[in-house]
């Protein structure tokens, strides 16, 4: 079938009043990004509460797939529409009834189905009301194709006819990601490791239309080169919904190699989460970032019990820390990674810092206040080593 439109479907962001032009506008913005990667010409229009793409010489797969990136579409619907001629019409009944009939000829080489043809008619000008047009166009279908039958409660094929600025014919709807656009919420600093869950987290968040930065904490020469690659790769999985994503690497070896000469192994691990937390902190407020977005979740490792989750967020005082995953089970955010094309990435075996450093047995029930005195004893250094991380951030742009 040559389809050469697609109507764009959104649900949320139709609902949000005097706002709806800001989500709409970034809507738009976010397709014609990525429609500039595709093979083909694209024109992207919004009239009167719709989006519509036209598009030439494309590959209807690539496509898609790129429009299935953009949150905040919640329905793909190929379409062939018709423009008005040079007087301002469409077609009349005969000339709807032949484009229908064409393009089922053009998507559905087996007859052998049931339908349904419903109508929406905005131009009132037209004489027949909706329900007499559908009724019309279901007759002359049948007239071409006997073989198909008439179901109006659970059609195989739902063809929906529109008679709007353009006449549209379409009546696949293939699923978007849902969401909010990127660009009409804000920005947040996103906690980035190797594994599995925070870029699931980050993808999460970066879902409600948050834009997203991101810190990873790297430990050289305990850590190597392919760990950090892969937190790059990461990166760039969550970039391909955003857009774009910059990402700190922070030299996180001397505060640990200090904390470890320092504190009670026990409690190395929650200790250097308060320090991750702490420089995330500082790096996204020096951004314009509003939360932090960690990977945790309850009770999925030592660090990430209900005391210990209170020990890590009590040093983040400036800002939320949005934790998208604090309720799921493993394989569900597994299922999400698969799903954004991360999991092949996050299962990669490289070491991790929090891995190098971990005690046999850590405390699965920090208490804040033993946790803040074994900090005191940091005292005469970790100001300058933090601030020394934070001097030699290497930005990478993706
Ligand atoms: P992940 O799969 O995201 O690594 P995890 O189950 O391994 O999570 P932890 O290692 O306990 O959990 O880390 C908890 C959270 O702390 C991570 O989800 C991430 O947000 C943050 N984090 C941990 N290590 C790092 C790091 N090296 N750099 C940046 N953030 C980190
Ligand atoms: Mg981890």
């Amino acid at each position: 079938m040559q389809y050469h439109a697609f109507i764009i479907k959104y649900a949320e962001i139709g609902l949000k009043g005097k706002n709806r032009y800001l989500f709409e506008d970034a809507l738009v913005k976010q397709l014609k990004r990525v429609l500039a990667k595709c093979d083909g010409d694209f024109f992207i229009s919004k009239v009167a509460g719709r989006v519509y793409i036209e598009a030439e010489d494309f590959d209807f797969d690539e496509t898609v797939e790129a429009i299935q990136t953009v949150f905040g579409v919640t329905g793909i619907c190929p379409a062939v529409t018709i423009k008005r001629d040079n007087e301002n019409h469409l077609p009349d009944l005969d000339g709807t009834a032949r484009a229908v009939i064409d393009f089922i000829a053009g998507v559905y080489p087996d007859k052998n189905k049931t339908f349904k043809v419903k109508c929406r008619r905005v131009d009132k000008s037209y004489p027949l009301d909706s329900m007499e047009m559908a009724a019309a166009l279901g007759g002359k279908i049948l007239d071409a194709y006997p073989e198909m039958k008439v179901d109006v409660h659970d059609p195989e094929i739902l063809i929906n006819v529109e008679i709007r600025e353009k006449l549209n014919i379409f009546s696949e709807v293939i699923p978007g990601p849902g969401g909010m656009p990127i660009g009409t919420a804000g920005k947040a600093m996103l906690l980035l490791s190797g594994g599995i869950d925070s870029p699931v987290a980050g993808y999460m968040i970066a879902k409600r239309g948050v834009d997203i930065e991101a810190v990873y904490f790297n430990a050289p020469p305990y850590t190597s080169e392919k760990a950090k690659q892969k937190v790059v790769d990461l990166a760039k999985v969550i970039s391909k919904y955003t857009g774009s994503v910059k990402l700190h690497v922070i030299n996180f070896t001397d505060i640990q190699m200090y904390i470890y000469e320092t504190c009670p192994h026990d409690e190395l691990t929650i200790i250097m989460r308060r320090y991750m937390m702490r420089i995330a902190d500082i790096l996204a407020n020096k951004s314009g970032c509003m939360g932090l977005v960690t990977g945790e979740s309850i009770g999925q490792v030592a660090s990430q019990t209900m005391p210990s989750l209170m020990c890590t967020g009590e040093v983040v005082q400036d800002m939320p820390v949005y934790r998208p995953l604090i309720a799921f089970d493993k394989q569900d955010i597994v299922d999400i990674s698969l799903k954004i094309d991360a999991y092949e990435t996050s299962i990669l075996p490289y070491e991790d810092c929090c891995t190098i450093f971990v005690a046999k047995h850590p405390v699965t029930k920090p208490r804040a206040d033993v946790i803040r005195r074994h900090e005191e004893l940091l005292a005469e250094k970790i100001d300058e080593l933090v601030q020394t991380a934070i001097d030699t951030d290497e930005i990478i742009e993706l």
